[in-house]
């Protein structure tokens, strides 16, 4: 008897590609298959098994299976489960999000795809393979022998014998923390809200503790490739006998393929990961902790656009374990789920280490005082007092958020939109402003609307002048910049924090990157330089981001000992966000911006999809995207849905940034507040936009974080 399979191919096409499969026994769903495409062959991964052909095919158009590759690399029912979740919230094609997430050693062959050519690979890689070449089969004649290898795993799973783990007194929050979480009994989430220096981690160690002690694996994602080696030596050093690995990019494709295969086997009890963490096949899998669960690099911004937070979240229910976020600065859209009580919440509100305060927040009103190339005397002369004790000192430098605003130096007068209240974003080349959220623009004011000042300028002008004029003003102290450009290349951001740590520098000047996780002993004062563009960025996250950065950078100072001491320049130290940032009070701060987001009908209180189109010619780009809308917009109509639950299409725009690498990007923002009917559209506009797409390079991105 014939049946069918379904195959995963790596290629931009939805769905799966059926096959006749000639062999007596059942194929074992997960297993990879060299199949025919066109003239070429292609590797796949069987997805399903159809007792009837397609209907959708003519019978004789369906090709037979040309090699299966019997062998422990097989993808197991709940890594389909959640792969296949994320095709389908992120309307990307099932075989591209399967190849997008899967080590490369397991699916980069050459074009001329020869199963041998795997074989090598994969022997090479010390994964037992058998290939069985199907291409002269012949029911009658010969007999292969498939065992199915989904035993293997299972037969090959590696228990935990036992762990030790040194104690230390935890504080009454942390004992509440931990008592509370370990007591969860399947699905569930919780914020572990902690200040930083709280002890957040020391939580995390004795809930993967009890997990292991039960026999589960535990998956904990970081935001940050350079906190890895750290956090790795931390839970080793503290659990005696605790099989660990960890997962980023910056791997060997042999390192990352041995992690996966170890811990598709239960061989690995914590995997420590970036992002790409969440495809790591855990088959008993038992907790899932999000540490920093609000960083923006959570979300991968090529091929499958995921929020590795989310999935951990979708991963975390269909293991039916306990999921938890942890975060001084927790995201907006975390928060508003706790305020729903979807999610619990649990705080720690102090410091783990005795002593150790949190520092005195000082703003400098720039309105008031005068800088110099960016810095103003009150600054200098902090920093010069710190230098002169011989301590630490940490320069903020804010790069994220820039956006180019018009405004008014005299002022503080800011340009925006008259339809929605986005900021309007200034289009040097054309002499516009342009709101980016609704999309209207208008002509750049010659003169300020509030006060006729004639001298308008952008923000964030002169940021890369910053360093050079503290090294002017400060020619005595000892520079250290920590940014992605001095800590690119294998080992060197590892030398680059040594340094920092062993007090090679007095002063650390840096980009969010010094903002994260790092614990720097000697630090006395931080500064925060350059942070008021992101007030006014019209990316809705801006504001958010800003001050969960600036919570960070001032955790920095006085870790232990006496409190430190944290600056902040800015022409608007009444706006809430500093005024919360003053009392350290993340509770307000998310009131305030809350209610601002919904009175902008931002997330969380709408779902946003953007739509992207690239074009060598801007117009073409445009011209694809205004016929989208127009479809759209005719679709959308018959549908007859309530109004207030029918998407919303924007104006298309050309990026700030237009052109990148010779490329003109536009996009089209849409929004609604019924998740559910944007989805149902996006179904059918993605089978309508291959159509007009032409040579226009396109994508979705299903809650973008920047638009
Ligand atoms: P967070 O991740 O919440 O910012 P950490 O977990 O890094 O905080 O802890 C901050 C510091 O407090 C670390 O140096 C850690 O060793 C220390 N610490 C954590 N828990 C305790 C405790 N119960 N008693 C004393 N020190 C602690
Ligand atoms: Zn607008
Ligand atoms: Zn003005």
């Amino acid at each position: 008897m014939i049946s069918y399979i379904g195959v995963a191919l790596n290629v931009p096409l939805k769905g799966l590609f059926h096959y006749q499969w000639p062999l007596p026994q059942m194929p074992l769903i997960g297993t990879a298959v060299i199949v025919p495409w066109g003239r070429a062959k292609r590797l796949g991964w069987i997805w399903e098994v159809c007792p009837t052909p397609p209907e959708h095919i003519a019978l004789e158009r369906i090709k037979s299976v040309v090699c299966v590759l019997h062998s422990p690399v097989y993808l197991n029912q709940r890594w389909r489960q959640l792969v296949e979740f994320a095709s389908r919230y992120y309307h990307h094609p099932l075989g591209a999000c399967v190849f997008d997430v899967l080590p490369k050693s397991l699916k980069s062959f050459s074009k001329n795809l020869q199963a041998s050519s795997i074989l090598q690979t994969w022997l090479k890689k010390n994964l037992a393979c058998v290939v069985f070449d199907l291409t002269d089969y012949h029911p009658n004649e010969q007999s292969v022998l498939l065992e199915p290898y989904s035993g293997f795993l299972e037969r090959n799973t590696v228990a935990q014998e036992s762990i030790e783990f040194s104690e230390r007194p935890l504080t009454l929050e942390q004992v509440f923390a931990v008592e509370t979480l370990r007591a969860v009994k399947g699905f569930k989430v919780h914020l572990l809200h902690g200040i930083t220096g709280s002890g957040k981690t020391e939580v995390y160690l004795r809930l993967i503790v009890s997990a292991i002690q039960d026999q589960k694996q535990c998956l904990l994602l970081l935001p940050e490739i350079n906190l890895t080696p750290a956090v790795e030596a931390f839970f080793k050093e503290r659990i005696i006998g605790l099989r660990v690995a960890v997962l980023h990019s910056g791997l060997t494709d042999t390192q990352r393929l041995n992690t996966w295969m170890a811990s598709a086997t239960g061989g690995i009890d914590l995997v420590i990961a970036t992002r790409l963490g969440v495809f790591v096949p855990m088959p008993k899998l038992g907790l899932v902790l999000v540490d920093e669960e609000h960083d923006p690099s959570y979300k991968q911004m090529e091929g499958l656009k995921y929020s590795a937070r989310d999935l951990a979240v979708m991963l975390g229910q269909m293991c039916d374990c306990s999921v938890i976020l942890g975060s001084a600065t927790p995201s907006l859209e975390t928060w508003h789920k706790v305020q729903l009580g979807a999610y619990g919440k649990i705080s720690l509100s102090k410091r783990a280490v005795v002593g150790a305060a949190l520092p005195v927040v000082d703003l400098v009103d720039l309105r008031h005082h005068t800088t110099s190339a960016g810095l103003s005397k009150p600054i200098l002369e902090a920093l010069q007092g710190v230098l002169a004790q011989g301590d630490q000192s940490i320069v903020f430098l804010n790069r994220r958020g820039y956006s180019p605003t018009l405004m008014c130096e005299a002022c503080g007068w800011v340009a925006g939109c008259h339809q929605c209240s986005a900021h309007m974003v200034w289009h040097r080349a054309e002499s516009m402003l342009r709101c980016h959220h609704c999309g209207v623009s208008r002509a750049l004011p010659s003169v300020c609307p509030t006060c006729g000042n004639q001298d308008l300028t952008a923000f964030g002008r002169g940021t890369q002048r910053l360093e050079e004029a503290l090294l002017c003003a400060l020619p005595k102290a000892r520079m250290l910049r920590i940014d992605a450009d001095t800590t690119r290349g294998k080992g060197k951001a590892h030398q680059v924090f040594t340094a920092a740590h062993q007090g090679e520098a007095d002063i650390l000047v840096g980009t969010q990157m010094i903002a994260k996780g790092h614990d720097f002993q000697r630090v006395k004062l931080v500064v925060a330089l350059n942070v008021d563009s992101a007030l006014f960025s019209h990316q809705p996250k801006s504001a958010e981001r800003l001050f969960a950065q600036l919570m960070q950078v001032s955790g920095r100072a006085g870790r232990t000992g006496e409190p430190g001491r944290f600056m902040v320049q800015t022409r608007y130290p009444h706006h809430p966000l500093f005024q919360c940032l003053c009392r350290q009070d993340y509770t307000g701060f998310a009131e305030y911006e809350l209610q601002a987001r919904k009175a902008a009908g931002y997330p969380p209180f709408t779902y946003q999809v953007l739509l992207r189109a690239d074009h060598r010619k801007l117009d073409h780009a445009m011209d694809f995207l205004h016929h989208a809308r127009q479809w759209a917009l005719e679709w959308l109509e018959q549908q007859a849905w309530e109004a207030e639950c029918t998407p919303r299409l924007c104006d298309p725009v050309g990026l700030t940034v237009v052109r990148v690498g010779g490329v003109e990007r536009a996009q089209l923002l849409v929004e609604s507040i019924s998740r559910r009917n944007l989805h149902h559209f996006l179904d059918s506009w993605l089978l309508f936009l291959p159509s007009i797409g032409g040579s226009v390079r396109w994508f979705v991105d299903v809650d973008p974080t920047e638009i």
